[in-house]
């Protein structure tokens, strides 16, 4: 049997059971969301190791931001779920009486759930949520990249669900492109632009909606009016966590030239504070997914000035946190999202300055702000376009439940986390009630001498 038969019988099988009503029912879902807990609660060391060995990624990391996200999304969906599902009501107007409207969630069907391999654990199975929550059956496709953690994904899955519920399909590209050939009712995907563009031409042959968690070149502006140790300490943690491999760690920097030279001491001092002397040796800081990748990054090293880091090692996939000065927006570094642990930083002398280049990118996942001034904060805002704002930290705001989570432009389309994922994964079903109390004949035809009274009710005199 060849993956493409078993892939189209995986989800003959998961048509014919969601067919069966079975996903719908609260209980069931509820069971479900338990079950996908006990999951990680009991895989908990093996998402551990398949990180360390993937990624070389710290234990806490794991922790903070995989397992722990993971299980505050379902508490949230747990608790949330019943009124999430209720009908919601709606006004009627006059030209209904009598009746009643009211908005029914509903399951789409049969969702599609790719992921990407820097965070491998909680961008499958958040969204996984979101589907079970809402009713779903799922298919779940891990980045074959971060091999461990693709295969921990698939074994969870299997014994904790039935195929005909959820399944996971490994594989690479050629997978992945079996999968998007097949009709779904929804894909959920989360990855790079260039990709996404690919997922959303093959989504279209089916029209299949689709929520794309994109990436790009989130800008982080330093204004003068902050605590410096405070900010340094959260760029550093935001943009070199999970070695830079993070959709919204801080891409670029664009710092007000005042400040620059005592962000550039406060940010090398947090640096050895994380990782002591030698990052090579930390056991805190992670290593680049692959060979190709590190060979991508190590060409951004021969723009501007390294005046922080630059070393690196090919055998280990090893990149030193790097801070790299006089960069300009046509260097190497600042034409794609560099997703790895090196730190450009352009300087602004007027803040209108860094709103234009802002404005002269695609529009990015995040932007970071460090300014205690409320009117520059309100400028940013006004001013600039991206899925998500975060003022005076990095990274935090895609790390709640109750915050909505997405891109715009070319940095995704839809949203998830919390309440959104059950929004995403559900369709809005509009339902208008009518009585047989009485009936308006004003609509029927003959229309003869019916069209002054439809005049009246819009106003018009003519
Ligand atoms: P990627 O786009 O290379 O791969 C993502 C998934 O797509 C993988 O499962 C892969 O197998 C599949 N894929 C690759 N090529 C394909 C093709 N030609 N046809 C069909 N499927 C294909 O992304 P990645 O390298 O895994 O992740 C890095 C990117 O993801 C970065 O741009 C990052 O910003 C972005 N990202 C975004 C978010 C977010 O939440 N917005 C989160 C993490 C990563």
């Amino acid at each position: 049997m060849n993956s493409q038969l078993s892939i189209s019988d995986i989800i003959r099988k998961q048509r014919k059971f969601f067919q069966t009503g079975a996903t719908k029912g609260l209980a069931f879902r509820l069971a479900q969301l338990k079950n996908l807990k006990q999951a990680i609660l009991q895989h908990q060391t093996d998402i551990v190791q398949a990180l360390l060995v993937d990624l070389n990624r710290a234990e806490v990391e794991t922790y903070a931001t995989e397992i722990l996200l993971i299980l505050g999304e379902i508490d949230y969906a747990i608790k949330n779920l019943k009124k999430w599902m209720q009908p919601e009501k709606l006004a009627t107007n006059l030209q209904q009486f009598p009746a009643s409207a009211r908005i029914y969630p509903e399951p789409l069907g049969i969702a599609l759930i790719i992921g990407p391999w820097n965070y491998p654990f909680q961008l499958t199975l958040s969204p996984l949520i979101g589907a079970i929550a809402a009713g779903n059956c799922v298919i779940i496709k891990p980045s074959e990249l971060a091999n461990n953690s693709s295969k921990v994904i698939a074994e969870i899955i299997t014994k904790y669900f039935a195929k005909e519920y959820i399944t996971v399909v490994e594989g690479g590209v050629e997978t992945s492109q079996l999968l998007l050939a097949e009709k779904f009712d929804h894909i959920f995907f989360t990855g790079g632009t260039v990709i996404g563009k690919i997922v959303m031409a093959a989504a279209a042959k089916h029209l299949t909606p689709v929520t794309l968690e994109l990436g790009g070149k989130s800008p982080c502006i330093v204004d003068a009016d902050i605590k410096i140790e405070c900010t340094a300490q959260r760029i550093v943690w935001g943009k070199f966590l999970n070695a830079g491999q993070t959709c919204v760690a801080p891409d670029y920097l664009l710092v007000n030239k005042n400040i620059k030279p005592q962000l550039l001491t406060a940010i090398q001092k947090s640096i050895k504070e994380f990782y002591g002397d030698n990052p090579a040796k930390s056991l805190d800081y992670g290593r680049i997914i692959n060979q190709k990748h590190f060979d991508r990054l190590i060409q951004f090293l021969q723009d501007g000035n390294i005046c922080i880091g630059g070393e690196s090692n090919k055998n280990e996939c090893y990149i030193a946190p790097t801070v790299i000065d006089n960069i300009t927006l046509t260097s190497a570094v600042m034409q794609s999202e560099i997703f790895g642990p090196i730190l450009p930083i352009i300087e602004y002398g007027d803040i209108n300055e860094a709103i234009t280049i802002i404005n002269s990118q695609p529009k990015p996942l995040a932007i970071y702000l460090f300014s205690q001034n409320k009117q520059l904060q309100q400028r940013i805002l006004q001013n600039t376009s991206s899925g998500g704002v975060c003022i005076n930290d990095t990274v935090m705001q895609a790390a709640a439940s109750g915050l909505p989570f997405g891109g715009v432009g070319d940095s995704g389309i839809g949203r998830y986390h919390g309440k959104t994922s059950f929004e995403t994964f559900s369709h809005y079903k509009t339902v208008l009630q009518r009585s047989f109390l009485f009936d308006i004949k004003l609509r029927y035809a003959p229309y003869k001498g019916k069209l002054q009274w439809l005049k009246r009710i819009v106003g018009s005199n003519t």
